[in-house]
């Protein structure tokens, strides 16, 4: 690889600062799960920052591939933790998947490997769903695959974080795919969740990973780091320039690549799913997605930015 082409990561610093960093941007578009907090626990420090950003002027969109809940419960706990926000300053995957289907006319049932995040969302998007939760293992599973029915009217299949995950859940999803007319949705491929803990927690992306790996079709991925979250900003945000953005993130793969494949410069911050090794190991990669995966900054905490926010 061309080493002109290589990229690195700084660390956000005095001197960048004084070449007008805070300047550089009037969008903040803010991960959740790993940078602001992990489950209900805010991270220290994270809060303050936010708040001093959005008392500085800068405009703060909260961006999560997180499809467990829907924008106004996202809004909701934002609330709780003092975070500035309007609905419009929400944007969730659970949402996404809504708005995708609704740019598509989708007028059938929605079968959703999910949670209520997403049927919420469809909801309002008055687009009709089946129910979500426990889908439990039948005693005698043998038995129940001859008996079990498939609902004629579903048209799409959606796939999401669900902690009911099950057996007639990755049966149902896959049968409802062999139709190749059946959309295949999956709202981001995250691997797993961040968590303060020594666990590994599994994300959406081992659900579709599975539900593509049985049905043998690929789904359409809204999340981070595809530009549809992006789009659907903008169609609430008609002002917002790439140029004018900052994405912060805890995750590579999905945050951070969101930005290098769309032009927003990006911080990485450390308290979630990626290591600073980790970035180090991509600077030194000969693939040219090794570079999509290096941010241009990074903070250990995003509650280190505040030091050098004067408001
Ligand atoms: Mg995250």
């Amino acid at each position: 690889m061309d080493l002109k082409m290589r990229r690195t990561c700084k660390k956000l610093d005095d001197s960048i600062m004084a070449s007008g960093f805070l300047d550089s941007f009037d969008y903040v578009l803010c991960d959740c799960d790993g940078v602001l907090w992990h489950g209900p626990n805010p991270i220290p420090g994270s809060i303050e920052t936010v708040q001093a950003l959005h008392k500085m002027g800068k405009h703060i969109i909260y961006i999560t591939n997180n499809s467990t809940k829907a924008r106004e419960e996202y809004l909701e706990k934002c609330a709780k933790f003092g975070l500035p926000g309007k609905v419009e300053d929400i944007m969730s995957t659970s949402y996404c998947v809504a708005a995708y289907l609704k740019s598509k006319h989708f007028q059938r049932k929605v079968y959703v490997l999910g949670s209520t995040g997403i049927t919420f969302e469809l909801q309002k998007a008055g687009i009709d769903h089946l129910p979500v939760g426990p889908d439990p293992v039948p005693e005698d599973w043998v038995k129940w695959i001859p008996e079990l029915k498939l609902d004629p009217e579903v048209g799409a299949v959606v796939v999401g974080f669900d902690h009911y995950i099950s057996y007639p859940k990755l049966t149902k999803a896959a049968s409802y795919l062999r139709d190749p007319e059946t959309l295949f949705i999956a709202t981001n491929r995250d691997e797993q969740f961040p968590t303060e803990r020594n666990l590994t927690i599994p994300g959406a992306g081992t659900f579709v990973a599975a539900v593509e790996t049985v049905s043998g079709r690929t789904a359409v991925s809204l999340g981070k780091p595809h530009k549809y979250m992006f789009d659907c900003i903008k169609e609430m945000h008609p002002d917002i320039d790439v140029n004018k953005c900052v994405m912060i993130g805890d995750r590579l793969n999905t945050d951070i690549m969101f930005g290098t494949k769309h032009g927003i410069k990006t911080l990485l911050v450390l308290t979630g799913i990626n290591s600073l090794e980790d970035v180090h190991e991509y600077e030194k990669g000969s693939q040219e997605t090794d570079q999509l995966l290096i941010p241009d900054y990074y903070l250990t905490c995003l509650g280190d930015l505040q030091q050098f926010i004067k408001v």
